[in-house]
């Protein structure tokens, strides 16, 4: 073997999900918005110019329109590249211990791949039979603490009540909630960031507000937290967002209106596909996400998972342990889940 070869990093990369090259499709793979991005975006869209200049290094604009609307002050907000972009940073800067960090076995499938790729020690915990995380076992020394609230690919909400408990029991440590689903019925734990000067959010564009094609995710936290972040941020690269991403990003801050009433939307649509699943035999942890995890209680999920895409259907399958019966499932819109609904309802009849 040559002797380069032993200085390349070899890493097993994250996955995504599949991004058919056809648009004739239902696409409810990837958690993606149904719905296009405010109104105001589009239109401020149109009139972008400058691109031959440099972006605000600061992001300036973003930074201050989030600060603003989440009644923080501006060195208290972290913003990047979508939340992966984000989430990479955190790990990179606060993961920094010989002992491992801490996250749920079935949990998001990026946490292993950013410790692999920056050689911190990790262990996993194992959600319980019902999918639920186990407070109790974040207690005890580690390197730091992560997790989706709501998890995904389950959809499970914790209370804020156990986010306490676990930031009470790793005041040493970083505690990073994701929180790329929040939007959707959950209770933020930025009411927290006052009491616990540790505690990290991370949130994103990508769902609620159906800019994921923008790459827009923050962390907020302490200003020393924050700080932290820019260092290492301008240690890599100073313009990590570009300039639409900021004004984009501010635009979509500015209608709220439109927020409430597409957010609320998916909720909608969601709490009717649960009723529709469960009679047609599924089994879910109830979601408070924009996606249901649902296993059928006869029929294999690859089959339906299969099925589903044969008819340009897509639903996100994955081959892993303990997961492998379940298929997730997005919110689209009333016509793409009636769509959807359909299609199980002839398959599930021809597969009896
Ligand atoms: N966190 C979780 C839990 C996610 O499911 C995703 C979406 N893949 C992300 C973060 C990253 O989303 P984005 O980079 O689009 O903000």
């Amino acid at each position: 073997m040559k002797a380069w070869k032993n200085n390349i990093r070899s890493v097993v990369p994250y996955v995504p999900g599949e991004q058919p090259k056809s648009s004739n499709t239902i696409k409810l793979n990837t958690n993606e918005n149904p719905y296009p991005p405010s109104p105001k975006v589009m239109e401020l869209c149109s009139r972008i110019d400058d691109l031959r200049l440099y972006p605000d290094p600061e992001a300036g604009k973003l930074v201050e329109a989030l600060a603003a609307y989440k009644g923080l002050d501006r060195n208290q907000v972290f913003v990047g590249v979508g939340s992966d972009d984000v989430l990479a940073m955190a790990f990179l800067t606060f993961f920094n211990s010989d002992r491992p960090i801490l996250f749920p076995d079935i949990t998001y499938s990026f946490y292993d791949v950013w410790a692999e790729l920056f050689r911190i020690p990790y262990e996993t915990r194992p959600l319980d039979d019902n999918f639920f995380i186990r407070k109790e076992d974040y207690y005890g020394e580690n390197g730091g603490v992560i997790f989706p609230n709501p998890n995904a690919p389950t959809g499970v909400l914790m209370p804020l009540s156990e986010i306490c408990d676990i930031l009470d029991h790793n005041q040493d440590v970083i505690v990073i909630v994701d929180e790329a689903y929040i939007d959707f019925g959950g209770v933020s734990a930025l009411s927290l960031l006052s009491s616990y000067e540790n505690l990290l959010i991370v949130q994103t564009f990508s769902k609620s507000r159906s800019m994921a094609g923008m790459r827009i995710g923050y962390a907020m936290g302490s200003p020393e937290l924050i700080k932290a972040m820019n260092d290492v941020k301008y240690s890599f690269n100073s313009y990590t967002m570009n300039r639409p991403s900021i004004l984009l990003g501010a635009a979509s801050i500015e209608d709220e209106e439109y927020f409430q009433e597409t957010t609320q939307k998916i909720i909608h649509t969601r709490e009717w596909v649960k009723e529709e699943l469960r009679d047609l035999g599924f089994v879910f942890p109830d979601s408070a996400a924009n996606f249901i995890f649902a296993s059928h209680k006869t029929v294999p999920a690859k089959e339906i998972f299969e099925a589903a895409r044969a008819e340009n259907i897509y639903v996100r399958y994955f081959a892993r342990e303990r997961i492998d019966n379940y298929l997730r499932i997005t919110i689209g819109t009333d016509e793409e889940m009636k769509a959807l609904i359909d299609f199980l309802k002839r398959f599930l009849n021809s597969a009896r």
